[in-house]
């Protein structure tokens, strides 16, 4: 921690400068850490006199729409040479939530020949090197480290309601509802904190669990009813879902959010993988119990990583060969990391 907060002092010199240009960028498939840190650093930014504009390799999904800020995001898939402008002339590069350009999708070539200084705040594992390495792979989110950053620089009084919100958006979501990572003392002072400074709990709940679409309970149902399967030999779940199930339940960004989790609740069941087909790839999640490291296992095999309990991972091969490949892996990865 003490070298965090040297990095954040140091962050704080730079940010003291003035007429400074800055771009903000989460990863690709932003979820709701992503978010709330590019919605509560916007606004802070932004008070404290610094151009900012938050910048998207995809979209942001509708779920987290309601974030302060986020619709004045720029999408590289609708403005790919307004992108490219404001990273060329930004003075400062925030990459937050993750911890490789690699996770920018599109953003990725423009930001690997950015010449101004490249800030990381994160918690994920092994990052990338950067000017300013504010990470920390023991807090819940982003978004509870942010909160330590946001305050270093410019003070608690610098939070308002709207950016508690946005913070406890990130803490909520990467905890899977403070069940999982969210063990340490320090999230709850934060929350307890967020919650002086106006975080409104009810309505984050609201947005996060209470809108939802029937097509998407639907989704969940079928998934749950007719395309979850557990392999015969290890404790492990597989959910596939295909485009037609998709486009068949009006499938919208986020709508399979939490889905992965659930056979996780099974007595038995440690290793839950999701395995989603888009357009040009197939999206790999993962979702383990206890000390079960699925992060090695999409690192692996899946060009992916992530935390110890969550982890994705891509691959460009049909579903199938995607459902074989994990088969095929599986004793690798259960005779190496799980006892039994
Ligand atoms: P999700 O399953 O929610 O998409 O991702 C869970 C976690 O896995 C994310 O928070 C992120 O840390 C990690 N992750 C997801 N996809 C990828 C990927 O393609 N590459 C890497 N390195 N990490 C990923
Ligand atoms: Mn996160």
């Amino acid at each position: 921690m003490e070298q965090i907060y040297k990095e954040i002092e140091r962050l704080k010199q730079r940010l003291a400068q003035e007429n400074l240009k800055a771009v903000i960028i989460p990863h690709i498939s932003p979820d709701g850490d992503a978010v709330g840190a590019c919605s509560a650093f916007y606004t802070a930014l932004t008070k404290a006199g610094i151009v900012c504009h938050i910048l998207t390799c995809d979209y942001f999904p509708e779920y987290l729409r309601w974030l302060k800020n986020i619709t004045r995001s720029v999408s590289f898939q609708d403005k790919p040479d307004v992108c490219r402008r404001l990273i060329a002339g930004a003075d400062l590069l925030f990459m937050l939530d993750h911890n490789t350009v690699k996770r920018e999708g599109d953003l990725e070539p423009f930001v690997s020949v950015f010449r101004g200084d490249k800030v990381i705040i994160d918690h994920h594992p092994d990052p990338e090197e950067a000017e300013y390495m504010i990470s920390d792979i023991r807090v819940s989110s982003t978004c509870e480290l942010l909160y330590t950053v946001i305050t270093g620089i410019w003070g608690r009084e610098a939070i308002d309601p709207d950016m508690a919100n946005a913070l406890y958006t990130g803490i909520n979501t990467d905890t899977g509802g403070l069940s999982h990572n969210s063990s340490r003392p320090q999230t709850y002072r934060v929350i307890a904190d967020l919650l002086e400074l106006g975080l409104n709990k009810e309505l984050v709940h609201h947005y996060l669990y209470q809108m939802n679409k029937l097509t998407r309970l639907r989704l969940i149902g079928h998934a749950l009813l007719n395309k979850l399967t557990v392999n015969p030999d290890f404790p492990l779940a597989i959910i596939p879902i295909t485009l037609e199930e998709l486009e068949k339940y009006n499938y919208r960004e986020g709508d399979l959010e939490g889905l992965v989790n659930i056979p996780l609740s099974v007595e038995d069941i440690c290793v839950s993988i999701q395995i989603t087909q888009r357009k040009e790839r197939v999206k790999l999640s993962f979702r383990s119990k206890g000390t079960v490291p699925v992060n090695e296992w999409a690192k692996t095999f899946f060009k992916g990583g992530g935390h110890l309990n969550a982890a994705g991972g891509q691959m460009n091969l049909p579903l199938e060969q995607v459902i074989q490949k994990i088969n095929e892996t599986a004793p690798w990865f259960f005779q190496t990391y799980v006892k039994r």
